[in-house]
């Protein structure tokens, strides 16, 4: 199969028209205008970007399938323009904290994930043995809450076991992805409303958690990644960690990207996360070291529930945002609206993600599987909850204008979503750090 005279967008490079040539789910060839072979897929107009990684999803199942699940999940991926996700060890029952819990969740999602996959596992309080555990299963790294959960089978760690953890990992080769939001800085609510919620997370405990972690990995010569961070601070911390030589990174989600604690008045607990949103500055100062290069990653921490768990009021609701579908989409548009490159924007959801946990995605080039997302950029087209696939539909970007819509994903060759539709079928497989694939 050939894929025709789309815009090919590489990392480092100006987008350029290029054909692809697929064999045998494989990119065999990228280049000017290839002999044709076998079918030919018409790209021309379009947008050609290595298939998504979504380095952080909770699917919940199994125990919580009613919460999201991996068919659902994975459709919504698939029709995002991804074509892999890194799955986190809460919110599903049991939790991915041992090698049993690992099976069970490949269990659950061979069979029906639309997209590959790899899993967090937990680093929770108990023996450490449970992660050399996952680390044979091929766990992509390990997954810490430096405060609570908020779920009840998946406990915070205190600074001792989380060095503890950290040193483990680092012996295993494996990173440790935080929470990092410090207790102690965290305050009770005062009152239900948004304002409430939002002054009891504020930014100062998300940096001294963030400061602490970094302290604890450079002693244990240990990997670290810092989920969500919502604060410029926060992110300056981990670049001035960096700077010093520590293997620390960040992501960032779109939702501390595009919007802001101002629209909680609008959306209500349907944009409750923790941290929660900021203000207007922190998003413009994420955009500022987005720019520069100091955030790793933008992944959606996609993390439904019914809709009936966000109701009750700030206190009570559950707090998480399910956007797994529109984390290209918001991305790419937001940042053409601020005037940013496509080609580094693009690498921070498909190439920037695999490389920092060493999956086998996220490559366009000669080779690699033919994972690839097709885009139509430019106009403007408002986001229709109608269309989504994620079990809730219940996505705070709804009604959003768009300057950027998937038309078509393929996973190693194969369509998994074009024109709306998600094909049927469930062909992801399970992903290991190192090149290693297990079907
Ligand atoms: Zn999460």
């Amino acid at each position: 199969m050939i894929v025709r005279g789309g815009t090919v967008v590489l990392p480092g490079a100006v987008p350029v028209p290029a054909d692809i040539a697929v064999e045998d789910g494989v990119i065999a060839a990228i280049g000017p205008d290839l002999e044709p072979s076998g079918e030919d897929l018409d790209a021309r107009g379009l947008h050609v970007l290595p298939g998504a990684v979504d380095a952080h999803v909770h699917f919940n199942e199994p125990g919580r399938a009613d919460w999201e699940g991996w068919g659902s999940g994975t459709a919504a991926l698939a029709a995002g323009g991804a074509t892999a996700c890194v799955e986190m060890p809460l919110n599903a029952h049991p939790p991915t904290v041992d090698g049993e819990a690992f099976d069970r969740k490949v269990e659950a999602a061979l069979g029906s994930a639309k997209v590959d996959f790899a899993l967090w596992g937990g680093l929770v309080p108990g023996p450490l043995d449970r992660l050399d555990e996952l680390a044979e299963r091929g766990v992509a790294g390990f997954k810490a809450f430096m405060c609570d959960t908020g779920i009840d089978d998946f406990d915070a760690v205190d600074d001792d076991q989380l060095g503890a953890g950290m040193e483990r990992a680092a012996a295993l080769g494996l990173p440790v992805a935080v929470h990092a939001e410090r207790p102690a800085g965290l305050r009770p609510m005062d009152g239900g409303d948004w304002r409430a919620w939002v002054a009891s997370r504020p930014p100062a405990a998300e940096l001294a958690a963030i400061e602490r972690a970094i302290e604890l990995a450079e002693q244990a010569a240990c990997a670290l990644h810092v989920v969500h961070v919502s604060t410029g601070a926060g992110v300056a911390a981990v670049a001035a960690a960096r700077e010093r030589g520590a293997d620390v990174t960040c992501e960032t989600c779109p939702h501390y990207l595009a919007l802001t604690e101002d629209d909680l008045e609008r959306l209500g607990t349907l944009a409750k996360c923790a941290p929660p949103l900021r203000p207007a500055a922190e998003c413009e100062a994420l955009w500022e070291h987005l720019a520069r290069g100091r955030i790793a990653l933008v992944a959606s921490d996609h993390s439904p529930c019914p809709r009936a768990m966000k109701a009750g009021g700030f206190a009570a609701a559950w707090g998480g945002i399910a956007g797994a579908e529109t984390t290209v989409a918001l991305l790419l548009s937001e940042g053409a609206a601020r005037g940013l490159p496509l080609a580094p924007l693009a690498d921070l959801v498909t190439g920037a993600p695999a490389r920092r946990l060493r999956l086998p995605k996220g490559r366009l080039e000669a080779g690699a599987g033919a994972d690839l997302a097709l885009l139509e950029l430019g106009g403007e087209q408002p986001l229709g909850e109608e269309r989504l696939h994620d079990r809730h539909r219940a996505n705070p970007f709804a009604g959003r204008p768009l300057r950027a819509r998937v038309v078509r994903t393929l996973l190693r060759g194969r369509t998994v979503f074009h024109d709306g539709g998600v094909a049927p079928g469930a062909h992801g497989r399970l992903l290991t750090p190192h090149e290693r694939i297990r079907a």
